[in-house]
């Protein structure tokens, strides 16, 4: 039964060992992917960051920890994180900080980037209190806005009609730049480098003045480097235009990159019924274990299933959860599905294992990592009740 949906895209184990549902973590994959980024240091000369909010499964980070030099957070949470399981340098972007966690990511942090010249004049003073009180010395940057669209889906487009994220030209203060050593962009979303140069081209036309008067240049996340037919070469020139062209330190801080491909999530067909078809219910969910296939929204890729009608039996796949449009799709398989099948869902390492819920009181998948070398599957979490209650109350 297991070795029926098994393919080569997926980690090659064994499907009878793996308790469901369950993320499994493919470090073979994932250094095939280090592999990669770390080319692109070398040869373009910039550093790589892993983005938590795309990646953070910590027990991987012994691995990733020996190619990337550190990580970029969204909040407290992230950064404490990076600087507890993966050291190195810890960045922070995010729309705003309270007083309070701006505090906190001061004892945190290395870079601290503002998305706006009102809040670098209200947190300043902050920094400089606690750098009289003998605090750790960081950098600051400014994210800008390049007012220049990539990316089609508005849901994901930092540069969209009224976005509220960097700081657009016009609102540019060039008077209060004093204490602030780099720029910082992030205008993409799963792109290639020619959306990263013609990003570039608009900064340097809106920006330019002030890039030359910065120490590092953060060119954010999006790229989707680690994709097969990505322009690797035009990324290494993009780099070594800004470091010639400006003198600038580069960093890039992509999260998806790092973790294209390196995970699955395995479920069990729990029950199969009829309605106008045949319907699949399966111990996972699409709203509380992978919601960007209802949020995004996409199909998400299943080892040794088809479009509906490719292969003879044809089903729709929904989840445990009290939700009618808990579904994750129609699919197609060689042969009929029956309790106790095991479903490979692939790619569900980025972006998945950092959203999901415990939505109907839905148990979180547990999480494994898979080392092709040793062939050892080792269960690092599994969820109980005490997950649930905790957030509640
Ligand atoms: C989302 C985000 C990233 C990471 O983006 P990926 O698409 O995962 O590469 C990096 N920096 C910022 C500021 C972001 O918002």
């Amino acid at each position: 039964m297991s070795e029926m949906f098994i393919s080569s895209r997926a980690p090659d184990l064994d499907l009878a060992e793996v308790e469901t549902p369950c993320f499994v973590i493919d470090r073979g994959a994932l250094a095939a992917n280090l592999a990669v980024l770390d080319e692109v240091q070398r040869r373009a000369g910039c550093k790589i960051l892993l983005a938590l909010k795309g990646f953070a499964a910590w027990p991987a980070f012994d691995q990733i920890r020996r190619v990337l030099p550190g990580v970029t957070s969204s909040s407290v949470h992230e950064a404490q994180l990076g600087r507890e399981e993966f050291g190195g340098e810890v960045h922070a972007c995010a729309p705003a900080y309270s007083d309070a966690d701006f505090d906190t990511l001061l004892g945190l942090c290395d870079h601290i980037v503002l998305n706006s010249f009102s809040q670098w004049q209200r947190l300043r003073p902050r920094y400089l209190a606690h750098r009289a009180a003998g605090g750790r010395e960081l950098e600051f940057g400014i994210r800008i806005n390049p007012e220049h669209r990539e990316v089609e889906v508005e849901l994901y487009d930092p540069c969209g009609a009224c976005s509220r994220l960097g700081v657009v030209q016009s609102e540019f203060r060039p008077d209060l730049l004093d204490g602030i050593s780099g720029l910082h962009f992030h205008n993409l979303c799963e792109l290639g480098s020619d959306a990263l140069a013609r990003t570039l081209a608009a900064v340097e036309e809106r920006f330019g003045p002030w890039l030359a008067g910065m120490k590092w240049l953060n060119m954010g996340g999006g790229h989707h480097i680690t994709r097969p037919g990505y322009d690797i070469d035009r990324l290494v020139n993009v780099v070594a235009h800004v470091r010639e062209r400006w003198g600038l330190d580069v960093y890039l801080e992509p999260g998806e990159a790092i973790a294209l491909g390196t995970g699955v999530l395995v479920a069990s067909v729990l029950d199969v019924v009829n309605n106008g078809m045949k319907l699949a219910i399966l111990d996972t969910s699409a709203t509380a274990h992978m919601p960007d296939v209802l949020e995004m929204p996409y199909r998400p890729r299943i080892v040794g299933a088809g479009e509906p009608g490719e292969h003879t039996h044809t089903y729709r796949l929904g989840g445990l959860t009290c939700l009618a449009g808990d579904v994750v799709g129609d699919y197609s398989f060689p042969h009929p599905l029956q309790p106790g099948d095991k479903l490979v869902f692939l790619d569900m390492a980025h972006y998945t294992m950092v959203k999901t819920t415990t939505f109907n009181g839905v148990r979180l998948p547990s999480i494994a990592l898979w080392d092709p070398q040793t062939r050892a599957l080792r269960v690092v979490r599994r969820f109980d009740y005490d997950e649930y209650k905790r957030r509640l109350g």
